[in-house]
């Protein structure tokens, strides 16, 4: 669902999604919970984010990390232990 969100600059809500200009932009847009947009008031462009979808999206996302992290290294150190011990 989108929110209206405000822009930075002159506090409108004329937000519109703005295209990623080069890779670098692509990059971030995959690993932050970011966007590009800009407004069609003052014609400012930059990222937006929105803080409680995001807070809660990137949370969830670390407890996932953090496990897959600690099940993947207990595999790991098995697969040592069973290598070292033949
Ligand atoms: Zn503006």
């Amino acid at each position: 669902m989108q929110i209206p969100k405000p822009c930075p600059k002159c506090g409108e809500f004329q937000l519109n999604r703005s295209r990623s200009k080069n890779i670098f932009e692509k990059g971030l847009k995959r690993i932050l919970p970011i966007k590009t947009y800009r407004c069609h008031a003052c014609h400012w462009r930059g990222w937006v984010s929105n803080r409680k979808i995001t807070q809660e999206v990137s949370l969830r996302k670390a407890v996932l990390i953090y496990s897959a992290v600690i099940v993947i290294s207990l595999i790991v150190a098995n697969m040592l232990r069973i290598m070292i011990l033949r």
